[in-house]
């Protein structure tokens, strides 16, 4: 029997990852092209603990993880602290800032609180695996991708609100996984 089809009549990634197909897309940050009020408009407008920080919106390139309590200290710090730092300044995550007019605010670098290599599974990858890889490697969140595009992300929270659905409707199937 082959891997696939054992596991085709069972739940995937797909099935538990935010957000679900009814609703609004995935808050994601883009690597250098948002300004730090657009970044304080995302933090404040959301509770995520964390934000996927894509190439740009269009191509949905995941570039790594930012978590919600670093954004808000490094952005206050900067604030008070780095020359040149205001609302219109362009974040950057990327190693090299792109080029802006001489005129353009002082960019504010955050590269050093991005988590490069984020745990990512496929769509297609069975729940089985994604709880034995959560549970194994003590993972608080993970991102979701189709061909290399980000598609969504499942947290600690949401694997256990899995587990529980799995054990009212079938106890044995989480007994013997
Ligand atoms: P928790 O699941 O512990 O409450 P969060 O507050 O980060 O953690 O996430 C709340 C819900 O929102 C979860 O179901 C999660 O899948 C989803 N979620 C987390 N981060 C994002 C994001 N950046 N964009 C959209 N949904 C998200």
């Amino acid at each position: 029997l082959e891997a696939k089809e054992e596991f085709s009549h069972k739940t995937r990634a797909m099935d538990v990852m935010r957000p679900r197909k009814s609703d609004p897309a995935l808050t994601v940050i883009t690597q250098d092209t948002m300004s730090v009020e657009e970044v304080e408009a995302i933090v404040g407008s959301t509770t995520y603990s964390g934000y996927p920080v894509v190439v740009s919106r269009a191509s949905q390139r995941l570039v790594g993880f930012v978590l919600r309590r670093d954004l808000i200290i490094s952005i206050e710090n900067a604030r008070k602290k780095q020359d040149g730092i205001v609302s219109t300044s362009i974040v950057c995550f990327t190693d090299y800032c792109p080029p802006l007019p001489p005129s353009s605010p002082s960019v504010l670098k955050l590269r050093s609180i991005l988590d490069l290599s984020p745990f990512t599974v496929t769509d297609e990858t069975p729940m089985e695996i994604v709880v034995d890889i959560f549970r194994k490697l003590g993972l608080r969140q993970c991102l979701v991708t189709h061909n290399g595009k980000l598609l969504g992300i499942i947290t600690k929270k949401d694997v256990l609100k899995h587990i529980a659905q799995m054990a009212n409707q079938d106890p044995e199937s989480i007994l013997f996984n």
